[in-house]
């Protein structure tokens, strides 16, 4: 039995264990690790620290399905619809732009980081493992040594990395040397845009009364989209009361980038309030800045996945190798276990 260690608890990492469990049941020990305390990556979901269950998606939103990518895609969007994991969305948006015709968008009434826990439960047998920070991978006999902050190295046979290219670049060991130049040059160049997101919990008893969900907002210079989560997930929950997710624009997101959160919080807050004045007081906040949040150059001239050695088997996948959404990371999983299947 081979052993793979998947680097990334996110969409991508998460589909590939999904596949390998599925398709080579018997060839592999699947090992998941992730630098974060959960599953979903940039598709998470917060729990108020004061009623767990009332939660906000911080990062992805609604997944929105192509004709092409429903049709390529089908049987993922089939098992997770039939699952009751995606609903269609039903909810009114205010202000979003179709990039084409025959769009179909999907909640996850059980917030987004579900998608991803489903494909780990699906993963039966794969140990998946947080609060493991790789941060040095270093050819050893005919494998690989993987190091983590603060605890023992492990060996495996193959490795996947899935997180954002930047994190991949910044990997030490052998990664940096088994890089072609080519290769350096593409990943150098992947870029991503950054932003903040405040997620907002309230009490039981307090209302929000505006006529959409969710909101596109284009003339703040700070705030960008609004949605009040439960009711764009058509949720009419009883012991909890309503949260609210507020993304802000990528050129607030690449101003206040190396500041602290805590210094930042407050500036949208305020913003907020000149946006909807009417927003009650929260119970509690999350903020969360995304460095590196959706793709804005992908790979060039790339199959939706690197390899950078054979043997050992040392690849890379995500949605820097394809796009930024649920079927760029389904393409990119797909092509990662192409290369997976053709070598164990
Ligand atoms: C604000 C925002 C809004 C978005 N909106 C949408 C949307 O509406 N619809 C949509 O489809 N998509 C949306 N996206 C994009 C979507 O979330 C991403 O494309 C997708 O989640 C990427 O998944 P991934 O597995 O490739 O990467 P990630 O989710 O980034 O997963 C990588 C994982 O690797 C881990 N990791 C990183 N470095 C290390 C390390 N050294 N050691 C161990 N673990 C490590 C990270 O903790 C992370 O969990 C949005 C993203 C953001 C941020």
């Amino acid at each position: 039995m081979s052993r793979v260690l998947i680097v990334g608890a996110g969409l991508t990492g998460s589909i590939c264990a999904f596949l390998l469990r599925k398709e080579l049941p018997n060839k592999v020990n699947i090992v998941v690790w992730d630098k974060s305390r959960g599953a979903g990556g940039r598709m998470s979901t917060s729990r108020s620290p004061n009623n767990p269950s009332c939660t906000v998606d911080l990062g992805a939103q609604y997944i929105s399905a192509t004709k092409y990518y429903a049709h390529i895609h089908s049987s993922f969007y089939e098992e997770l619809l039939a699952q009751d994991i995606l609903k269609p969305l039903v909810a009114p948006v205010e202000g979003m732009m179709s990039k084409e015709e025959g769009i179909v968008n999907y909640v996850t009434p059980h917030g987004v980081s579900s998608i991803v826990k489903h494909y780990l439960k699906e993963s039966a047998g794969a140990e998946v493992l947080y609060d493991r920070h790789v941060t040095h991978i270093h050819r050893k006999d005919a494998g690989w040594e993987v190091c983590r902050k603060g605890g023992a190295s492990q060996q495996f046979d193959v490795v996947v990395l899935t997180m954002p290219v930047p994190q991949i670049l910044q990997l030490q060991g052998d990664v940096g040397s088994l890089m072609g130049e080519n290769q350096r040059k593409k990943l150098e160049a992947v870029s991503y845009s950054s932003r903040y997101a405040l997620g907002l919990f309230y009490k039981a008893d307090a209302r929000i009364d505006v006529p959409w969900a969710a909101k596109y907002v284009s003339n703040n210079p700070c705030i960008r989209f609004i949605a009040i989560d439960d009711k764009k997930r058509n949720l009419a929950l009883k012991n909890c009361g309503p949260s609210v997710v507020v993304h802000t624009s990528v050129p607030f997101g690449i101003q206040h980038l190396e500041e602290e959160n805590n210094v930042v919080q407050p500036i949208i807050l305020e913003e907020l309030k000149k946006v909807m004045p009417e927003l009650p007081e929260s119970d509690s906040i999350k903020c969360q800045k995304w460095r590196y949040s959706q793709v804005t150059r992908s790979v060039a001239d790339c199959p939706g996945q690197m390899t950078l050695l054979s043997q050992p088997l040392l690849v890379c996948g995500g949605d820097g190798f394809t796009h930024s959404n649920f079927d760029g990371c389904i393409e990119s999983a797909l092509k990662v276990f192409e290369v997976l299947k053709s070598s164990l």
